[in-house]
């Protein structure tokens, strides 16, 4: 069955002009997002299709779009079998990345319509993980607070593997980030909070922030909750790879290479490459 996520505040609300957003764990370790109105439901990244049908089954909602971030099978793959069952729903993905079901590609700058909700969406260009990787952002106000569907690009105190991209490319697209709000809800595609914390943690021993977040999605974890969605503002307090500047952390890199290592950019390939072979 589905799980609401840990921030369940709207949907606990049920007031008549509030969207509910639900995780579905899917697959080993993913999430797929779902905002409904109680009618009408638009989908983010469905790597299956199974956990999706059964809660729009559950709860009576139709498809009205699906989202996707990028071409990676464990966010694409269950978009046939949705759509099988909802003809005619709208596919939204990035305009540069070969995906066969999207119809509708779009590009950063761009705005997405979901039709039934009247629900509009800012598309970012987040190239990094992916080559064409973009990530969807809402402030609609019956969302709660805004909301950022980033695929794989921004994890809990994590950013994605660079597959296709360079480190330049994903550390200007986490920039891209820095406009947003700090209550903005950051709804990654994937439950890797705890071993993202162990790594963290190497990099900045001393921040109280990171210590104290150990040991809160500890607990979260061991009651089978997800740990996300987290806020812009919790992950610029304790994820390194919005911090790579921080005095901490480029003594920590500093430390590893045995040099000194440029702000920004390089800082962030550090810690990136360090992180591809981080043994927790
Ligand atoms: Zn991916």
């Amino acid at each position: 069955m589905y799980q609401t996520s840990p921030e369940s505040t709207i949907a606990t609300e049920h007031r008549a002009d509030a969207l509910v957003c639900t995780a579905l764990p899917a697959l080993q370790d993913n999430y797929i997002w779902v905002l409904d109105d109680g009618a009408q439901a638009v989908v983010v990244d469905p790597g299956q299709a199974a956990p999706v049908q059964a809660m729009l089954r559950a709860r009576q909602l139709q498809l009205a779009a699906i989202l996707l971030t990028h071409h990676h099978a464990d966010h694409v793959a269950g978009v046939p079998a949705l759509l099988a069952d909802a003809p005619g729903a709208p596919v939204f993905g990035p305009a540069v990345e070969a995906i066969a079901t999207v119809d509708r590609p779009v590009r950063g700058g761009e705005r997405v319509a979901v039709p039934g909700l009247a629900l509009d969406f800012q598309v970012l260009d987040t190239p990094g993980h992916t080559r064409g990787h973009i990530a969807f952002y809402s402030a609609d106000a019956r969302l709660g607070a805004p909301r950022l569907f980033c695929g794989d690009t921004l994890f809990a105190c994590g950013c994605g593997r660079l597959f296709e991209g360079t480190p330049e490319q994903m550390h200007a697209s986490l920039g891209g980030f820095a406009a947003l709000p700090d209550t903005t809800r950051v709804h990654c595609a994937h439950e890797y909070t705890l071993a993202n914390i162990r790594f963290a943690l190497a990099c900045e021993p001393g921040n109280r922030v990171l210590q104290a977040f150990d040991r809160e999605a500890s607990a979260l974890r061991e009651k089978g909750q997800p740990t996300v969605p987290t806020t812009l503002g919790d992950e610029r307090a304790r994820n390194p790879f919005l911090r790579v500047d921080v005095p901490e952390i480029a003594a920590t890199l500093e430390a590893r290479a045995g040099r000194a290592v440029p702000p920004g950019a390089p800082r962030f390939a550090a810690l990136r490459a360090w992180k591809d072979v981080f043994q927790p």
